[in-house]
Formats: C-alpha cells, structure tokens, sequence
C-alpha cells in the first residue's frame, strides 16, 4: 500500500482532485443548488439513499474537498467545515447530546465554549461538571455520571496555555463509554494529532491559524472513525435508532465509521443550518495551502519573544509551554515535539495598570479581539474576552487578571522584542 502523504504535501494537494481539463485551482461552487435529470434521483438524495449535493445549507463541494483536506491532516476518517469554531464545538456536543446529557468540561477552555456549554446548553437541559485538566485521573473520573455523553477539552488552552493530558482525558472517557472530544485549534494539526493519543473527535476555530490571515470565521469538526456507538446504544439513540425524519434510518448501521459526521452534516446542518459559505472555504484552503511553513515560524518566534520576556526585569511571569521553566514543558515535549503555538501569556509586576499602559504603546503589535494570525497581536481577556467572569472563574479558566495574552506573528522576530522593548520601557 502507498504511504499517505506528509502533511506538508496534504496541506498543498488534497482536498480538490481535479479530472482532466478541469480548473487546477478549487472552484468556489457559487451556488445554492443543484441540477438533477430526474425526480426519482433527487428523491433518492433526500431519503439519503445516494450521495450527492442538493442543497448548500447541508453540503457544498468547494467546503466539503476543504474538509477532507483538513480530515487528512488530522488523520481522520470524516469531517466537515461549519461558519465558525463556535458551531463546530456546538455542533460536536449537540450530534450527541440531548436535554437530559451532561458533558465533562475542561475548565480552562475558550471562554466561547465556557459560555456555550455552562450557560447556553444548560437553557437546553445540557448540564455539565467542571473539571480541572491537570487533575488526577481518580479525581477525573468522579466528575462522570451516568448521563455522561462526551468530554470536551482543548489540546492548548486559549488562553490559559494549559496543555493537555490527552492520553489522561481519553483513558477516563472511555473507562466511562464516551468519546472525548478535543478542540485542536492552537496546535492545528501541524504539531498535534489529537487522535494518535486517543481523542475520538477534533474540533477547529478555523478562523485561527488554519486561516492564519486573520480574514474568516470558520470552523470544522473530525472524526477518528474509532468510537464504535453501537456498543453503546442507550447512551447514543441519536446515532442507534431511527431518524424519522428520514424514514427511520439509523446512522450507525448505514454510515459505519461516517456516521457522526453524516448525522451533524444532514440532521444538525440542515435543522440548525450554520454552514460556512464556500467563499470562505476557498480562503480557508489557501491559508491551509501555507499551514505547515507557519506553523514553525509562529513557535520560533515565539520562544524567541517567550525568552525576551522572561528575562525583563519588569515581568512578573511568563507562561509559554515551550519555555523549559512551564509546568506543562514536558507534556508539550510528549504531545508536541515540534513546537506548540505562537501564542503566549504574561503578566507584569505593576499588574493590570501596567498593562494597559503597556499594551497602549506597542507599535506593531495591535489591540485586536483575535489571536493566532499572521500578524502579532495582544489582547487582555479580563477586559475583554472574559469580562462576563469574575475574579474566582477568571482564576478557574487558568486566567489570572493581570494576564496579557500576546499572539506572536511570523514578522521578523527582532522587531517584535524592539517593540515589546519600548512598550516597556514607558512603564
Ligand atoms: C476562537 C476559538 C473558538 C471559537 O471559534 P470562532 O471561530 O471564533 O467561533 C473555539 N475554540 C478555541 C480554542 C478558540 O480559540
């Protein structure tokens, strides 16, 4: 068997396959619908009993050779792109929760997803337990009840830089019969594979590093294909028993190892319909097109600017997971060998005031609700971001109240340190 591709050359050529003659480029499939020769195939198409695009609320062509060029990065078996990484994360829990299912929850995760799954899901009967990522595995498996559906985590927090125990999370879920989901967004699939560590699911805010120019919302969810939901009937109905809304399929037994994605795709797509558009899609493609030659830069120059920082006299501390002087150094080693991320957090010794003195000045680096781009920029989540939690939850989520998250670019390293440099020298 043919080796598959490295990702270097997956993040270039997969995806659109084109035949003969065709566009060398991925089309952007402008178009909300599609032409059949007859009724009796479009009428197969909807009692899903063929494959093929009907309408773009659901699927369209430019998104979905996108998201198997994501799914192969990630070393998947199916996926798919939705309008933005709060849908995907939505969509991952809701394709397999209903009122009456309760999530384990990282505490640490983007305060996007704190908001989506302890306040707006619990509206829908969706309650959740909070759980520390660097708990003990016994402390992690009391958090498990028996309406337990699937825990949710993020392989580098956003933005606590907490990194993940993956191997630790996925034993407690399945010792439990339920996946773990893990959202990838800041390792991207260039230095983590979620997967090869047992996660079952990948979540991605594409608008991040995937994109990486900082021009789309956009999200996508995977699967491993290795969670078998027909062992566990009672806990999975949605995916074990008939749909009526299509004439009783049951999407376990006619998909196999698709049925996750292709449930989310023709029930939750065509329901609650957050599809990205295929405009972004084409855009998201060419940023992934240049994922593998950020990515290194963005960790370089970042330990470059993590250093700087940490020997300045007026910071306090410095919280990079590639620093040899993190608490999380070797789980980065383990899970990500070749770099983490560009995105780092630290805090100054005249705490939030300096800050926002600090932040005023820089040059370069810009005030922007956004990180993980081309371009460096800095955000202060207790005014911002997390401005919703108090002083304890901002401390629960790994957010101290003085912590600046600086997102490193991929400029030219010494630029960046020349302008933290005079940043902080106004203080
Ligand atoms: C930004 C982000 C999200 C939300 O994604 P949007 O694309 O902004 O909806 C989810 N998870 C993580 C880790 C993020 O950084």
């Amino acid at each position: 068997m043919k080796k598959p591709y490295a990702k270097e050359t997956i993040c270039i050529q997969s995806g659109w396959k084109p035949g003969n003659g065709e566009p060398r480029v991925l089309p952007i499939y402008q178009t909300t619908t599609y032409k059949y020769d007859t009724s009796e195939q479009m009428g197969r198409l909807f009692d899903l009993e063929e494959d093929g695009y009907f309408y773009t609320r659901l699927q369209n062509p430019t998104n979905d050779c996108v998201a198997q060029k994501i799914c192969e990065l990630e070393g998947g078996v199916a996926a798919m792109l939705t309008s933005s990484g709060q849908a995907a994360n939505y969509y991952a829990v809701f394709n397999i929760c209903e009122a009456g299912s309760h999530v384990v929850l990282s505490s640490t995760v983007y305060g996007g997803t704190f908001n989506l799954i302890a306040v707006t899901m619990k509206k829908m009967g969706i309650s959740c337990t909070i759980v520390d990522p660097d708990a003990d595995y016994e402390t992690l498996c009391q958090a498990f009840q028996e309406n337990t559906r699937c825990v949710l985590a993020e392989t580098i927090a956003n933005p606590a830089l907490v990194v993940l125990d993956i191997e630790k999370f996925a034993k407690a879920a399945h010792a439990h019969q339920v996946p773990l989901i893990v959202d990838n967004t800041f390792a991207t699939p260039i230095n983590c594979n979620p997967f090869k560590w047992g996660a079952d699911i990948v979540t991605h805010s594409t608008t991040k590093y995937m994109d990486g120019h900082a021009m789309c919302v956009g999200g996508a969810i995977v699967d491993s294909g290795n969670f078998d939901w027909s062992l566990y009937p009672e806990k999975f109905p949605g995916l074990c028993e008939p749909d009526d809304s299509y004439h009783g399929i049951i999407y376990a037994e006619k998909f196999g190892k698709e049925a996750y994605i292709r449930k989310a795709t023709v029930q939750l797509m065509r329901d609650l319909g957050s599809i990205q558009s295929p405009q972004n899609a084409f855009l998201l493609n060419v940023g992934l097109e240049t994922l593998h030659l950020r990515m290194p830069r963005h960790c370089e120059n970042a330990m470059k600017v993590a250093s700087f920082l940490e020997n300045h006299e007026k910071v306090a501390w410095v919280n990079y997971p590639g620093l040899k002087s993190s608490k999380y150094y070797e789980l980065a080693c383990k899970y990500m060998p070749n770099g983490t991320c560009g995105v780092i957090s630290f805090g100054l010794k005249g705490g939030r005031h300096a800050a926002e003195i600090m932040m005023d000045k820089l040059e370069l680096a810009a005030i922007v609700t956004h990180v993980a781009d081309a371009r460096t920029c800095v955000l202060h989540p207790a005014s911002h971001t997390h401005r919703q939690m108090n002083d304890e939850q901002l401390k629960e989520a790994g957010v101290n109240p003085d912590l600046i998250r600086f997102s490193v670019g991929i400029e030219n390293a010494e630029d960046i340190i020349a302008d933290l440099e005079q940043a902080l020298a106004a203080i």
